[in-house]
C-alpha cells in the first residue's frame, strides 16, 4: 500500500480544526486532526513540507514516519510539528484499521476495559448555576468534576479584524483566588465525597501564588489542580511541589515524551494530561502511557478539539490499563455531525468501546468546505496594571 495524496482541512465547526486526510492506492483513507490549536496555518505549512517525502511511503510503516518526520528537520520537534505528525499517525492508525478490518484500540494492544468514562466540565466557580450543575453531574453520576476558577474573564476570542481587539478582559489573580477558594470550599462541603472535584486553573499563577492558593483550599479536598503554573520549567514544579501536597493534573502542552520525562520521572505529575493530537499521536501517547504506568501515573488525556482527536482518544484509553477518565467537550463534536456523519457516540457519562474499524469517523469533504476557518484567537488577559498574563 501506498500513500497517494495528503489532504489538509482548516474549518470551524464548531470551532476551528484543522483536518487531514490521507489517501492510499488500495483506495482506502484516514483521517488524522492536528491539534495546535490557533496556529492551524503555522500547521498546514508543515504539512506541505511532510507531504513532499511522504507520497509514496507505505502507511503501514507508522513507527518508521513518525521518526522521519520528527527527525529529518535539522531543528527537531515543537508542538507545531508535533501536532502535524499527530494527525498524520492518527491517520495512518485510521487506514490501517480499516486495511485489517479492526477498530483502532486491537493495534495498540486490545481492549483494557469495556467503556471509556469522562469527566464533565461545568463552568465558573462564580456562575449563577454552577452549584445546580454539580448537583445535576452528581445525579448524572459523573465519576469526576472540573471547575473553572472564579474570575471575571468574559471568555470573548479575539479575530483577526483588529476593531475586535479585546483590551479590557481582566484577570485579577487575588481576586480570582480569594472568590475561587471560597466557592470551591462552598461545593465541597455539599457534594458527594465519592466524586473527584478539579480546578484547571490554565497557568494564570505564579509559584508563590498557586502554593498560597493550595493552602486556602481545604485539605484532601481537590482530586487535582490542573495546571497551576506554565510548564516550561519543570525546576519551577518541583519548587512548587514542596510548598503543597495538593496533586497536580499536568502535560497537556508536552509535544513529545522528552518533554513529558522530567514530569514522570520526577514525579510533578499526578495525573498525566496527555493531548494525542498535541505529542504526536498515537504512537508517542502510547509510549507516554508506558513510562508513566511504570511510575504508577494514570493518564487523565486532554481532549479539547474536534470528533477526530476524541474517536483516537478514546482508542487509545480503551486500550491503556493506566487510565482514569478522558476530558468530554460534547458541545464540539456533538455540533459538527454533518461534517463527520460517523462519530463516537458518547453515552451519558461514557463512551462505549468502538466497534468499527479504524477510527470509526467518517469525513464529509464537501460539507467541510462550507465552514471556512475563521481565524479564532484565544482572549488575551491582561492584569489589572495593564501587563500581559495567561488566557
Ligand atoms: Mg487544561
Amino acid at each position: 500500500m501506498r500513500i497517494t495524496e495528503i489532504k489538509s482541512f482548516l474549518l470551524s465547526k464548531p470551532r476551528d480544526l484543522h483536518i487531514v486526510k490521507i489517501e492510499t492506492d488500495e483506495g482506502i483513507y484516514g483521517i488524522g486532526e492536528a491539534g495546535c490549536s490557533t496556529r492551524e496555518h503555522g500547521q498546514d505549512g508543515v504539512l506541505r513540507h511532510l507531504r513532499a517525502f511522504l507520497l509514496g511511503m507505505d502507511p503501514m510503516q507508522v513507527e518508521h514516519i513518525w521518526q522521519v518526520c520528527y527527525r529529518s528537520a535539522y531543528y527537531e520537534g515543537g508542538r507545531v510539528i508535533t501536532g502535524v505528525m499527530a494527525a498524520i499517525d492518527i491517520a495512518l492508525y485510521d487506514i490501517i484499521g480499516k486495511k485489517l478490518g479492526v477498530p483502532v484500540y486491537q493495534l495498540l494492544g486490545g481492549a483494557c476495559r469495556d467503556k471509556i468514562f469522562g469527566f464533565v466540565t461545568v463552568g465558573g466557580l462564580n456562575d449563577s448555576h454552577c452549584q445546580d450543575r454539580v448537583r445535576a453531574a452528581v445525579d448524572e453520576r459523573w465519576p469526576a468534576i472540573r471547575f473553572s476558577p472564579a474570575d471575571s474573564i468574559v471568555p470573548r476570542a479575539l479575530r483577526v479584524d483588529p476593531t475586535l481587539k479585546d483590551t479590557t478582559n481582566v484577570f485579577d489573580v487575588r481576586e480570582s483566588m480569594a472568590a475561587t477558594a471560597e466557592l470551591y470550599t462552598d461545593i465541597w462541603q455539599t457534594t458527594d465525597k465519592r466524586v473527584a472535584l478539579g480546578i484547571d486553573y490554565h497557568h494564570r499563577f505564579s509559584v508563590a501564588e498557586a502554593a498560597q492558593f493550595c493552602q486556602m483550599i481545604p485539605r484532601g479536598s481537590l482530586s487535582f489542580l490542573e495546571e497551576p503554573i506554565r510548564n516550561e520549567n519543570p525546576e519551577a514544579y518541583a519548587t512548587l511541589r514542596t510548598m503543597t501536597d495538593v496533586p497536580f493534573a499536568i502535560g497537556e502542552e508536552w509535544p513529545s515524551k522528552w518533554a513529558a520525562l522530567p514530569y514522570i520521572e520526577r514525579g510533578l505529575t499526578n495525573f498525566a494530561r496527555v493531548d494525542i493530537c498535541c505529542i504526536g499521536g498515537l504512537t508517542e501517547a502510547k509510549k507516554v502511557a508506558g513510562w508513566c504506568e511504570a511510575h504508577y501515573i494514570d493518564v487523565m488525556p486532554h481532549n479539547p478539539i474536534g470528533p477526530v482527536c476524541t474517536a483516537a482518544t478514546i482508542h487509545y484509553a480503551a486500550a491503556i490499563n493506566n487510565f482514569n477518565w478522558v476530558e468530554m467537550v460534547p458541545a464540539f463534536n456533538e455540533g459538527a455531525s454533518d461534517v463527520f456523519p460517523e462519530m463516537p457516540k458518547r453515552q451519558g457519562t461514557h463512551y462505549p468501546l468502538p466497534v468499527r474499524p479504524g477510527l470509526g469517523v467518517e469525513f464529509d469533504e464537501d460539507a467541510a468546505l462550507k465552514y471556512p476557518m475563521t481565524f479564532y484567537e484565544h482572549p488575551h488577559l491582561q492584569r489589572p496594571d495593564g501587563s500581559y498574563t495567561n488566557w
